[in-house]
């Protein structure tokens, strides 16, 4: 969770400014307040970005609601054409936001270009915006009487991201809020803000029209603006369970529509017919990825019956060849976590597991690179429920095993679990992974697959403390959260509004 009121930052002379988006240019804050942004890979400050006051977030959301009738009565066809145009220049300019992506979060440079991609797949599915707004018709619901429903925009509309996805998770809230004829404004993780002010900068050059787009940077003092601000109707939200929790209930207590993905613990079930080498490679790669600092990370394997010695072993052999450094560097495999607090806070949890009765069998604390954030994998064998190393959700590169005799012990952990973000079985019995899919009380469930999340024409969220709210996040439902419907009855005299007109007939 983020520090309260940051002091002003020196401006050092290579540390540069990130100040806020308004109205389609960049706006200096004038609050007094800042943060520090860092290069998590070298542990050095390289920026300082602004931090809005309730003012200045009134100076974005009052440019996007001027935005907004002109932008709301664009037609479909310029509102697609110019999300195709969006969609080019991300793609073009893939690489230039994956550098922003390690530079700040630290993210290995390869990592950052999936992240970009997977968030391109959420803009190709809204550059279908006008088939997917189609609404539904009936003729001669009643003699002479048709009715037929239609979706429209809600208004001003936000956004507030965290740290470990700053391209990806803001691009599931803009594209599908502005292609559906919104206006927007974005309220990013202060600790990695530049891809923010960057994608503004793709969505002016795209045709996006001024106000559209708005990136407010800043701290609680900017999102409690955002929350009780009477223009905003909808606020999407992403980040830890206790702040999700908060902005959904201080959203609704002010009247807005909001949807608040929280926290997980993701658990991955071994059945002892698994494959157990795939089930180790799978294991490896969703537990240390982008350093664990992953919401749909495997944080818990859950080793059934006889699979738990033979797949400790088998994770513990992949362990050292994960090369662990600077997120450039291409041979990189895993990098830093984003602050040093951070590191620090996730290395305790390594060493206090012993006393929790876990064993260490892999420290993490040892071999990683000195400057920087930097800490190896750990694993943790005989990690129990109701010990910290269990129930937090550590977002680092230590990767608990609990061990169980029975499918139905291990479904029993996963559904106990306050969060509910993804889970994912292993095994080679489809009854019993269809039998999973049944019983599991999780939003996201892999079958042989440890990272589930949906592709862009579905919907993304969890259960219980990791979604607030009722709809998920892009796809369909994203769609459905911001838009409201209409449904018209209606009764015409005959009409004889007809006139010739020969030219082939075009979109207008
Ligand atoms: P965070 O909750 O600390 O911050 C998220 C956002 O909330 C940031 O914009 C931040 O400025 C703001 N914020 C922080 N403290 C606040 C406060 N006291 N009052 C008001 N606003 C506050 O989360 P984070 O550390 O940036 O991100 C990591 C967390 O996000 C993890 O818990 C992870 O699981 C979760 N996450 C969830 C999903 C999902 O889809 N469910 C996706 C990505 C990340």
């Amino acid at each position: 969770m983020t520090e309260l009121a940051t002091p002003p930052v020196e401006q050092e002379q290579d540390v540069k400014r990130i100040s806020h988006w308004i109205g389609g240019r960049i706006v200096e804050g004038n609050s007094g307040r800042s943060g520090p942004v860092y290069n998590p890979a070298a542990g050095r400050q390289t920026g300082a970005v602004d931090f809005a006051s309730a003012e200045e977030v009134d100076r974005a959301v009052r440019a996007a609601k001027k935005a907004f009738p002109a932008w709301r009565a664009t037609s479909l066809s310029k509102k697609s054409a110019i999300l195709f145009r969006v969609r080019e220049l991300v793609h073009d300019r893939e690489d230039d936001i994956a550098r922003i992506l390690t530079s700040e979060h630290g993210k290995v440079f390869s990592d950052a270009q999936g992240e970009v991609a997977r968030g391109l797949e959420v803009i190709e599915y809204c550059c279908g915006i006008p088939e997917l707004l189609k609404g539904g018709f009936t003729e001669q619901a009643s003699t002479g009487i048709d009715v037929y429903s239609i979706r429209q925009p809600l208004g001003v509309v936000a956004g507030i991201t965290p740290f470990n996805f700053p391209a990806m998770v803001p691009m599931w809230m803009w594209a599908p809020a502005i292609a559906c004829g919104n206006t927007f404004v974005l309220k990013p993780s202060e600790k990695d803000p530049s891809a923010s002010n960057f994608t503004a900068e793709l969505l002016r050059e795209a045709g996006v029209p001024d106000g559209v787009f708005n990136v407010v940077h800043g701290d609680k003092v900017a999102v409690d603006a955002v929350l009780e601000h009477p223009d905003i109707v909808a606020v999407s939200f992403v980040g830890s369970t206790p702040i999700a929790k908060y902005v959904y209930e201080t959203a609704t207590l002010h009247h807005k529509r909001c949807q608040a993905l929280g926290g997980a613990k993701n658990h991955m079930i071994v059945l002892p017919d698994a494959d157990i080498d795939m089930a180790a490679d799978a294991a490896v790669s969703a537990g240390y990825g982008s350093a664990g600092e992953r919401c749909m990370a495997v944080s818990m394997v859950v080793a059934v019956g006889h699979a738990a010695d033979e797949l400790v072993d088998a994770i513990k052999a992949r362990i050292p060849s994960v090369k662990v450094g600077d997120g450039m560097d291409s041979t990189s495999e895993m990098g830093p976590l984003i602050t040093r607090e951070h590191r620090d806070k996730v290395a305790g949890y390594v060493e206090r597991a012993p006393d929790e009765g876990a064993t260490v069998v892999v420290d993490g604390r040892d071999g990683a690179p000195e400057d920087g954030f930097f800490l190896a994998p750990s694993l943790l064998d005989n990690v129990r429920p109701g010990t910290k190393a269990y129930d937090d959700e550590i977002f680092g590169p230590v990767l608990g095993i609990t061990r169980v005799e029975t499918y139905d012990e291990a479904v029993r952990l996963v559904n106990e679990n306050p969060y509910g973000n993804g889970t994912a079985i292993f095994t080679r019995d489809g009854g019993v992974a269809r039998q999973f899919q049944f019983d599991v009380q999780v939003g996201m469930v892999g079958v042989n697959v440890p990272i589930p999340v949906p592709v862009a024409y579905y919907s993304f969220g969890g259960w219980k403390n990791s979604l607030f709210g009722d709809l998920h996040i892009y796809g369909p439902e994203g769609i459905d959260f911001y838009t409201r419907g209409k449904v018209v009855t209606s009764r015409w005299p005959d009409p004889a509004t007809s006139k010739v007109d020969l030219g082939f007939p075009q979109t207008r």
